[in-house]
C-alpha cells in the first residue's frame, strides 16, 4: 500500500469514529516542561512509552474514542507547544476545553511550585468549570521522590481538583487519568450541571447521539465549521 493510500485509509477510520461517537470533548495537557506530558498523550494513545520526547514544537495533537459509562466519547487531546517553558501558552489553545490533565513531576519540586500558576490560566483562560485531573507524573520514580503523595492529595482537594499519581513511562494510572477526567464531565452532563450546547463548552455531540440530530437543525453550518474531526 501506498502512503498516500495509507493516510487516506486512516483518514476515513477517523471520520467514520467521529461519526460514531455520543460525544466529543477537548481536552489539554499542561503543566511545567519535562514533566512529561508528552510522554502521557503517546502513552494513552500509542499504548506506549515514547522514548525519543523532545520538546514538543507546535501543538501535539491525539484523539481517542472511549468507552464511558456506555457511551462512546472522542477525546480530543492538545499537548501544549513547548512554550509552557515561557509560560505563554496563548488563551486560543486554552479556549473550549472541558477538561485537562495538571501535569507535574513527583521527583521536581519545582515542577510542583508552578501548579498554583497553571491552574489560574486554566480557570481564567479556559473555563471556571474545566474539569481538571492533577497528575503527578514519573510515579516509577521513587527513588527520587520530592512531593509526597499525602501534599499533593491535600492540594487537589483543596483546589477542587481530581488526584492520580501516574507513569507514562510503566502505563500506570494513564488510562485511569483520562477516563476518570471524561467520566466526570459525562456525569455532570447527565445531572445537567454542564450544558454541552453552551458555547466553549469543549463539549460537543457526536452524530451517534440522538440529541445530535434536533442540534443541527439550527446549527449545522456552525457546528460543521468547528468539527474538527
Ligand atoms: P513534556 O515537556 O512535559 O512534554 O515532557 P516529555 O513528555 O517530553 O518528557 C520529558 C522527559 O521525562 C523525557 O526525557 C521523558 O523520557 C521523561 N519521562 C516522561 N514521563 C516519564 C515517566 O513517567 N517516568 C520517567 N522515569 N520518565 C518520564
Ligand atoms: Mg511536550
Amino acid at each position: 500500500m501506498t502512503e498516500e493510500n495509507s493516510l487516506l485509509g486512516l483518514a476515513v477510520i477517523g471520520v467514520f469514529f467521529c461519526f460514531i461517537s455520543d460525544f466529543l470533548f477537548k481536552f489539554l495537557v499542561i503543566g511545567s516542561a519535562g514533566t512529561g506530558k508528552s510522554c502521557l498523550l503517546h502513552q494513552f494513545i500509542e499504548s506506549k512509552f515514547k522514548q525519543d520526547s523532545n520538546h514538543t514544537i507546535g501543538v501535539e495533537f491525539g484523539s481517542r474514542i472511549v468507552n464511558v459509562g456506555g457511551k462512546s466519547v472522542k477525546l480530543q487531546i492538545w499537548d501544549t507547544a513547548g512554550q509552557e517553558r515561557f509560560r505563554s501558552v496563548t488563551r486560543s489553545y486554552y479556549r473550549g476545553a472541558a477538561g485537562a490533565l495538571l501535569v507535574y513531576d513527583i521527583a521536581s519540586r519545582e515542577t510542583y511550585n508552578s501548579l498554583t500558576n497553571w491552574l489560574t490560566d486554566a480557570r481564567t483562560l479556559a473555563s471556571p468549570n474545566i474539569i481538571i485531573i492533577l497528575c503527578g507524573n514519573k510515579k516509577d520514580l521513587e527513588a527520587e521522590r520530592e512531593v509526597t503523595f499525602l501534599e499533593a492529595s491535600r492540594f487537589a482537594q483543596e483546589n477542587e481538583l481530581m488526584f492520580l499519581e501516574t507513569s507514562a513511562l510503566t502505563g500506570e494510572n494513564v488510562e485511569e487519568a483520562f477516563l476518570k477526567c471524561a467520566r466526570t464531565i459525562l456525569n455532570k452532563i447527565e445531572s445537567g450541571e454542564l450544558d454541552p450546547e453552551r458555547m466553549g463548552s469543549g463539549i460537543q455531540y457526536g452524530e451517534a447521539s440522538p440529541r445530535h440530530a434536533k442540534h443541527m437543525h439550527g446549527t449545522q453550518l456552525q457546528n460543521r465549521q468547528q468539527c474538527n474531526c
